[in-house]
């Protein structure tokens, strides 16, 4: 999934400067498609200041005369209210929206739809939705600001699709391979059982923690040489005091 491919959708909103805040959070997390149904003002001075140098943003930005225009092209369209609506729409959180949205391919038309300040989405405007994306929150006390429901999703969105590749990157490429892993176990194995760490009583399950241990680590070519080089020393200092 390609966040360009993600538009957010504003229904309806009164206050242009909530339309200013969405854009900027957008922005800070990557997203750069916005489409303003029916908007009651805008452009307007107040959206350009609140969007603080997202105006760009504004400036693209699609204007409609309904929701259904907004979403001709999109193939996945998600609804967000604050509360459970009885339309039994498959729900989702931010998180699993973003966990979802990951896997699709890039090339993929997303719309993610936000409601009126104050009465949120009609129930047939969510009809339009595949899902109902409800952000956690407090029960008694549910309704975020728009934009910064906006904002939550979209670094939801962020932390899932274009951190992806960093995320990959996470496991070092130079990983050292099995055998390399195996002469510094066998290496270790010989220290330990040189210094009485390793008896035969504990062996077995000793070195099965250990291995445990190395294992989450995920250890490089470099880093399991440094830790051989570190068990030389040590057997060198061991023969010299013997
Ligand atoms: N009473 C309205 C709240 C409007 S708040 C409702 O029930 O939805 C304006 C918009 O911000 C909502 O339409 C929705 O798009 C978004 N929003 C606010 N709080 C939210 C929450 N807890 N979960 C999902 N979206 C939320």
């Amino acid at each position: 999934m390609n966040l360009s491919n993600i538009k957010i959708v504003l229904v309806a909103t009164s206050h242009p400067g909530n339309i200013g805040s969405s854009a900027r959070a957008m922005k800070t997390m990557g997203l750069n498609n916005l489409s303003l149904v029916m908007p009651k003002l805008f452009p307007d001075k107040h959206a350009t200041e609140l969007a603080s140098g997202a105006d760009d943003l504004l400036n693209h930005a699609q204007i409609c005369t309904s929701l259904e225009q907004s979403l001709t092209e999109c193939q996945l369209v998600i609804g967000t209210s604050a509360r459970p609506r009885d339309l039994a729409l498959p729900g989702l959180t931010p998180k699993t929206c973003a966990d979802m949205l990951k896997y699709l391919s890039s090339n993929t038309k997303v719309a993610i739809v936000f409601g009126r300040e104050r009465t949120g989405l009609t129930n047939e405007e969510l009809l339009h939705c595949h899902y109902h994306l409800i952000i956690p929150s407090n029960a008694d006390y549910a309704s975020l600001n728009l934009a910064q429901a906006v904002q939550i999703v979209a670094y939801e969105l962020r932390m899932a699709i274009a951190n992806q590749v960093s995320d990959t990157r996470a496991i070092p490429e130079n990983l050292a391979n099995y055998d390399e892993l195996a002469h510094g176990y066998a290496h270790l194995w010989h220290i330990l059982e040189h210094v009485d760490f390793l008896k035969p009583t504990n062996a077995a399950k000793v070195k099965q923690r250990i291995k445990r241990l190395f294992n989450r680590v995920l250890l490089t070519k470099q880093e399991i040489q440094m830790l051989r080089g570190i068990l030389t020393q040590i057997d060198k200092k061991i023969v010299t005091d013997e």
